[in-house]
């Protein structure tokens, strides 16, 4: 009889957001008339920029007619955004068309990077941490099971908490994959440009490969944070880099992201020779996926338009508005809090040592919020609790009203 690949038997058994929308559909058939305000999953509420619209009928009709009909296209990505690409986030950096792989969303490029390293490789992660890195890895069989404290056997964790200022230290034995997500997923915090300096001299003294993944580089704020992995000297000798639309111009459900592999980015093979990454996510890419609809690249090549530029940065803005109203909401309401600056996720921490969950318990029955314990996000995330500044404004401010009203602790 064929057999099931075990390793799927060692991921918990519910999904954070499984867990959470069935506690707020127990609470809501409890209470049917309770107006919940939902801040927890990390989805878009607004539309799309105006540009990317217009792109995206224009391509339409082009499919109308036989002259100008797209059918498949290169797997790696038409040139037009390519090029749009390299011009507006990696200008003098160094980046060359060929080390650019659009994608449909960078959770599937998170998530499958892993299948070019060999399955001996050591990982770490930061912890909480975004759960497509590790569990990837637990799917094809890079660590052992998970234990009683919440960590898989053999995975090198790196916490992060308001103790070390959300800056992990580097590992203590040696490693070969470390992910790396900033602005960061929960924490909504970043990480300076000499504390990234920090990581690629690591990588490059022991042969480490940094997988850094920034789908949240167009909520940076502060000058001097690094957006781009590529801002580090000798990070094109030992980081692959991830980008999506999704966040920066509202493509969740249109689906646009892409990878970027330099060609020094290299690895050793059975014989100890160096070579590189990038033939083999061009290989794998090529024979998995079929190519990001013509569609779909249009409207991404449309935010690199200066008009693009700046619908991109007014939907951006509306978002870190939101971000500041909840970060300064809940400060008002007495409550610990990091992030929002930089990211759109604001990452507090728990009242009198609360557990998550149970905070999020509290939330959701005496002011209808449902937000994000952070224990969902790895063991270092209990006792904080993730709200994002994805809704529409609105209930933004009327669920700090309600926090700063009515929650008692
Ligand atoms: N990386 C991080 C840290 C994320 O939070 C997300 C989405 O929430 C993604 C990647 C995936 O984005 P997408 O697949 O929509 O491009």
């Amino acid at each position: 009889m064929a057999k099931l690949n075990e390793n799927y038997s060692k991921l918990p058994a519910t999904y954070l957001f499984t867990e959470i929308g069935r506690r707020v559909a127990k609470f809501k058939s409890e209470n049917s008339s309770a107006d919940i305000i939902r801040l927890g999953i990390g989805d878009v509420t607004q539309p799309i920029p105006q540009v990317c619209i217009d792109a995206m009928h224009a391509a339409v009709d082009e499919m109308s007619r036989a002259e100008t009909f797209h059918g498949y296209g290169p797997e790696q990505g038409y040139d037009f955004l390519i090029d749009a690409i390299i011009r507006s986030n990696y200008a003098g950096l160094g980046i060359e068309r060929d080390e650019i792989f659009v994608s449909d969303g960078s959770k599937c490029d998170c998530g499958n990077i892993q299948e070019i390293f060999s399955t001996d490789s050591k990982i770490a992660i930061t912890d909480p941490v975004y759960p497509v890195y590790l569990d990837s890895n637990v799917m094809a069989g890079r660590t052992g099971d998970l234990q009683s404290d919440g960590h898989f056997a053999g995975v090198t964790y790196l916490p992060c908490t308001a103790e070390n200022n959300f800056a992990p230290e580097l590992p203590k034995s040696r490693v070969d994959m470390i992910y790396l997500c900033c602005p960061n997923n929960p924490t909504g915090t970043t990480l300076s440009k000499s504390e990234l300096q920090k990581w690629v001299n690591y990588a490059r003294e022991n042969e480490s490969i940094i997988l850094f993944d920034s789908a949240y580089a167009a909520y940076i704020t502060e000058a001097g944070v690094p957006k781009s992995i590529y801002e580090i000297d000798g990070a094109l000798d030992c980081a692959i880099e991830f980008r999506s639309f999704s966040k920066t111009a509202g493509f969740t459900g249109i689906r646009c992201g892409y990878t970027v592999i330099p060609k020094t980015v290299c690895g050793r093979d059975r014989d100890g020779n160096l070579k590189p990454f990038n033939p083999l996510w061009n290989r794998r890419h090529t024979t998995k996926f079929n190519g990001t609809s013509y569609i779909t690249q249009k409207g991404a090549a449309a935010i690199y338009t200066p008009e693009g530029q700046s619908q991109v940065k007014s939907l951006v803005g509306y978002y870190m508005e939101n971000a500041r109203i909840i970060r300064e909401g809940l400060q008002k309401a007495g409550l610990e809090v990091y992030g929002g600056i930089n990211a759109p996720y604001i990452w507090l921490k728990t009242p009198n040592q609360m557990k998550s969950w149970d905070f999020f318990n509290k939330l959701l029955t005496e002011v209808k919020i449902v937000g994000t314990p952070g224990a969902g996000f790895g063991a270092c995330g209990e006792g904080y609790f993730r709200l994002t500044a994805f809704g529409d404004r609105q209930n933004t401010l009327r669920a700090m009203e309600r926090i700063q009203n009515d929650l008692r602790f």
